[in-house]
Order: C-alpha cells, then sequence, then structure tokens
C-alpha cells in the first residue's frame, strides 16, 4: 500500500495498515508530520460540539498516546464561556459519554489561582486532554513508523496511476513510479490538486492558519483552556502558553513559508491572556506558526473510495482540529480500504457529497 501524505490521517492510516501485516510506504516531501501537524498550535481536546467529533477525539486520543512519550502531557481542557457559549460541547460530551465538571469561578480560582474566571461565566473540565507539542510528535511517530516496518520516502508524489479503473502506482516528483496494489491519499490541503489531476473537483477550501506562543516566565501549572467568546484557545508548554484563535486566511495554495501574522491577531491573543491570567504574570510573545488548513462546505471531514477507482481511499477536510480527529480519520481511512467493514459514521463524512468530475463543474 501506498500512502500518500504522511500527517496526521496518514501516519496512523499507515500504523493501522502495518500493524495489519501490510507492506506500507508512505511517501511525503516534508517527512512524517511535517506539514500542517508540525505547525499545529497542540491543542487535543474531547470538548467539541458535535458528538461523532468528541468520539472520534476519544479514539484519536487513545492513537496518540500510543505513540507519544516526551510530546505530550494529560493537563486537561478548560472551557470557559457563558452557559449558551458551552452548552453544545456539553450535550455533545453527554452523548459520548465523557465525563465532565461543571466549575464555578471559587472552583476555578481554588485550582488554579492564576487563571481568573468572572462571575456570570462557568467553566466545563475534562481531565482525558493533551498538550502536545507537535514537533516532538512527529519524530516520535517516525520512530513508530520504522518500528512498524513502514518505508518512509521523502518525496513528492505528483499522480496517481490508474489503469483499468485501479489505482496502480503514484509517480514521483524525481520521474520514479511507485507500483502498488492501493492507495491512501492524505496530503491535506494537496489533495485538491492531486485529485484534479485525475480529472476531479474536490469542493474544499485552502486557508492558512496562525498560533503563537507567549512566554509567561514561569510554569503556572495550567491545563489547556479556551475562551469561548474570545475564540481562542491555549495549551501550556513549561513556561510557554501556546494557542491561538480562529486567524486565519484564505488561500489559493498551501503555505507553509513563515509569513509574521498581522500584528491585530497577536494584539487579540496577548489581550486574553494577560486578560485571563492574573495580574502577576505578563506574556512575551516569542513567535508565531503558520500553515495550510482544508476546510470543507459543512465543516465534517471526508472519507471514502473515489468512485469508479477501486484501492483509491481520499481521507481529509480536518480545518483546525485535525490534530485531535486525524488520527482516528487515518485508521477509519484504512478500514475503508479494507472493505471489512467500518462504523456508520464513516456514510456521514462520505467523499461523493464534495466530489465531481472536473468538466461537470
Ligand atoms: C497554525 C495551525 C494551528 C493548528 N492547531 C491545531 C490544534 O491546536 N489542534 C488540532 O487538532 N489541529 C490543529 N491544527 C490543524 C491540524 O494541523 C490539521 O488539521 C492536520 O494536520 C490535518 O491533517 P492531514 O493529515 O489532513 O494534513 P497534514 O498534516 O497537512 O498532512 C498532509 C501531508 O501531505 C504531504 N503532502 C502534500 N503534498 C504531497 C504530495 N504531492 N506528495 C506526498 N505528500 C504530500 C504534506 O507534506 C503533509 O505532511 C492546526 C493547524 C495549523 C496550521
Amino acid at each position: 500500500m501506498a500512502v500518500v501524505g504522511g500527517g496526521v490521517v496518514g501516519s496512523f492510516a499507515a500504523m493501522a495498515a502495518a500493524l495489519d501485516g501490510l507492506d506500507v510506504t508512505v511517501i511525503d516531501p516534508r517527512g512524517p508530520m511535517g506539514g500542517a501537524a508540525s505547525r499545529s498550535a497542540g491543542v487535543v481536546t474531547v470538548q467539541l460540539e458535535d458528538r461523532d467529533d468528541v468520539l472520534l477525539v476519544l479514539e484519536s486520543l487513545r492513537l496518540i498516546e500510543g505513540v507519544a512519550r516526551a510530546s505530550a502531557v494529560r493537563t486537561g481542557f478548560l472551557q470557559i464561556g457563558r452557559e449558551e457559549d458551552l452548552r453544545d460541547s456539553v450535550e455533545a460530551m453527554r452523548a459520548a459519554d465523557v465525563r465532565y465538571e461543571l466549575l464555578s469561578p471559587d472552583d476555578v480560582k481554588h485550582r488554579w489561582p492564576e487563571l481568573r474566571v468572572n462571575e456570570g461565566e462557568l467553566s466545563v473540565y475534562t481531565d482525558l486532554d493533551l498538550a502536545v507539542e507537535p514537533t516532538v510528535l512527529a519524530s516520535e511517530v517516525e520512530a513508530r513508523l520504522k518500528e512498524l516496518g513502514v518505508k518512509v520516502l521523502r518525496g513528492e508524489v505528483t499522480s496517481i496511476r490508474v489503469s483499468g479503473g485501479s489505482a496502480t502506482g503514484v509517480s514521483l516528483a524525481n520521474g520514479e513510479l511507485l507500483r502498488t496494489d492501493s492507495v491512501i491519499l492524505a496530503a491535506g490541503a494537496h489533495n485538491r490538486d492531486l485529485l484534479g489531476k485525475l480529472g476531479l473537483s474536490l469542493r474544499v477550501a485552502v486557508i492558512t492558519c496562525y498560533a503563537y506562543r507567549f512566554d509567561l516566565g514561569r510554569d503556572l501549572g495550567l491545563p489547556c483552556f479556551s475562551d469561548e467568546r474570545r475564540h481562542s484557545y491555549w495549551r501550556p508548554w513549561g513556561s510557554e502558553m501556546v494557542g491561538g484563535g480562529y486567524d486565519a486566511e484564505w488561500s489559493d495554495r498551501p503555505v507553509y513559508e513563515h509569513r509574521e501574522p498581522p500584528r491585530t491577531y497577536v494584539e487579540r491573543s496577548l489581550r486574553m491572556l494577560t486578560y485571563r491570567l492574573r495580574a502577576q504574570v505578563s506574556p512575551v510573545y516569542v513567535r508565531s506558526v503558520n500553515g495550510p488548513c482544508e476546510i470543507t462546505g459543512d465543516y465534517e471531514p471526508y472519507l471514502g473510495e473515489v468512485e469508479g477507482i477501486s484501492n483509491l481511499v481520499v481521507a481529509g477536510g480536518l480545518r483546525g482540529y485535525g490534530l485531535m480527529r486525524g488520527p482516528r480519520l487515518g485508521e477509519l481511512a484504512y478500514a475503508v480500504s479494507t472493505g471489512k467493514g467500518f462504523p456508520p459514521v464513516v456514510e456521514k463524512y462520505d467523499l461523493r457529497r464534495l466530489l465531481t468530475p472536473l468538466d461537470a463543474r
């Protein structure tokens, strides 16, 4: 099997396939987790607003914790907002059987004296959530792939070969052809281009997302947290806080080169942190990262076999929530490729809702 793209989805799909005894090659010009994954803010939380997303995260936690050694700390996650801001995620967690605690401002002050929650606000705490340092996770994932016998090829796939209605190989930028009996396409924001070369249009948008690091001077022992009114989410990493909001820009192509974010983005985050942290702490801006994310019109991921091409499975559409949902989506992509049966949720992610022949647009 060839897995095109060794990001979150591709790496975990490859692990599932290798554990099942398959001979697997992952191809990625940036190496495992070298794309959007390594630029991620690293917040992994079950506090999402849709039951199926929560279930994806629960399974992804198992997968991440199976690989992570130094890259992940189980800090828990505190969501702060007005009752109406928190309602959907509380319902989603209840439906997914996730244990959570509702905390008053005084409860929060007692547990995390440096964190400010005001009267009239509510907090929801879960203890499963992870703070992940993605570049460290990347080397752990690479080591795990090697351990499982997965071949990792640093190269760019220029096209997927199809013959007689089946995927038969992938062409590389260096002119080589890798023959294979099945392909999982997990190239994130590049899926659209690679499907375009097969004459297919994938209806997704590509955006550039930003995350920021601030130094607080010391480790405050905080959990990951979000400020729901300010659409801002954060994880602690030693003396630093890493995170951001929904700051993003439309892009006509996936952007990897560093872009200094507009000052307003950084200032908004700085104001939020200064507000949420008690007076003695003065966050200092360290740096930002940016990377490409793909987003679907209904915000749901996509997963499925390409109609008319057997042995080609495509997965993606994870927007800014892919580190936390992608590992399980990768595992499901492998399950779909075997055709042996998979959970009903796969139907909801049906690729066909987004894929049309290019000439039918
Ligand atoms: C700034 C930022 C902050 C984020 N914060 C969070 C967060 O806190 N929590 C969270 O859950 N998610 C976060 N995300 C989102 C998360 O990183 C993505 O949703 C996730 O990485 C998507 O996984 P993927 O496998 O689909 O794509 P990617 O991880 O991008 O993997 C795709 C891979 O395909 C490779 N590729 C591309 N073209 C080719 C080709 N032609 N041939 C071979 N390989 C190719 C790329 O190099 C890349 O490694 C953030 C993203 C960004 C950019």
